[in-house]
């Protein structure tokens, strides 16, 4: 797609799953694509190789890291904040230290990055964060601190929008429902827990959430900005 062909574009949490199509969409659309992993390094060595990309090990917990490198990234075109961890069980029992690391990565990363991209970002420059279907629905218990961070995008994004619109920067948000991952594999125990609210009794793939991710980033996007945008099967229907 000529819309984003030499763009800058960095995406966090590139090397598995939904960041990983990401970054290949980008790639084969002709952009300068920079991802971050955290513990998968020999994955993003994978991606790298097959795709051109640069990979950076950038742990998105670590709040001036995550500062740095997307100082570092240069003026950039297009941010793409993928990187997520899900803590999943009883709020009750759980280790306030795994909530408190998910809210450094799913909540403070995001913000940070967003923040630190816009300070160099040309006019026409692109925010994009990848959500969740539960920022809007929390149809099932123990994901109530997944929820919360996913939720918290959609206000961050809003605000953003109206901070940087001035400047002709786009801030959205990507809702994506069950997407088979590692995180979400096709398999696993969320299955039966979403598939009878769903139109599509299925995961969807890692590529339907980049081409979405792609079409914001590009030019008929540009009108786009403070909102949500849901990829979800029929969830949320
Ligand atoms: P995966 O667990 O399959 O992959 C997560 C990616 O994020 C990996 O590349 C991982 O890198 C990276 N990541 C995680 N923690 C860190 C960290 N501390 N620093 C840097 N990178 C990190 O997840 P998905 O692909 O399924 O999810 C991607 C995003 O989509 C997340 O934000 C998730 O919440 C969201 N989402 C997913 C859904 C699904 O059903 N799969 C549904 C709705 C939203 P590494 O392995 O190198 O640490």
């Amino acid at each position: 797609m000529a819309g984003v062909q030499g763009k800058s574009v960095l995406v966090l949490g590139g090397s598995r799953g939904i960041g990983a199509a990401i970054v290949r969409r980008f790639a084969a659309d002709g952009a300068a694509v920079t991802f971050t992993y955290a513990g998968s390094k020999e994955a993003a060595e994978r991606l790298a190789a097959e795709t051109g990309a640069t990979a950076v090990m950038t742990d998105s917990a670590d709040r001036d890291a995550v500062i740095a490198r997307v100082r570092d990234s240069g003026p950039l075109d297009v941010l793409v904040v993928n990187a997520g961890v899900v803590v999943y069980g009883d709020p009750l029992e759980m280790d306030p230290d795994a909530v408190d690391q998910l809210i450094r990565i799913n909540i403070a990363a995001p913000y940070h990055a967003s923040v630190e991209a816009a300070r160099r970002m040309p006019e026409g420059g692109r925010i994009i964060v990848i959500g969740s279907v539960n920022g809007d629905r929390v149809s099932f218990p123990g994901i109530s601190a997944y929820a919360m961070s996913k939720s918290a995008m959609q206000s961050m994004a809003r605000g953003l929008a109206r901070d940087f619109g001035p400047r002709g920067i786009t801030v959205n948000v990507v809702q994506p429902g069950p997407i088979d991952t590692d995180m979400n594999p096709a398999d696993g125990p969320f299955k039966d827990l979403v598939y009878p609210a769903m139109a599509f009794k299925r995961h969807g793939r890692p590529e339907d959430v980049a081409g979405m991710v792609a079409w914001l980033a590009g030019p008929e996007a540009g009108f786009v900005t403070g909102a949500m945008h849901t990829i979800d099967g029929g969830f949320g229907a």
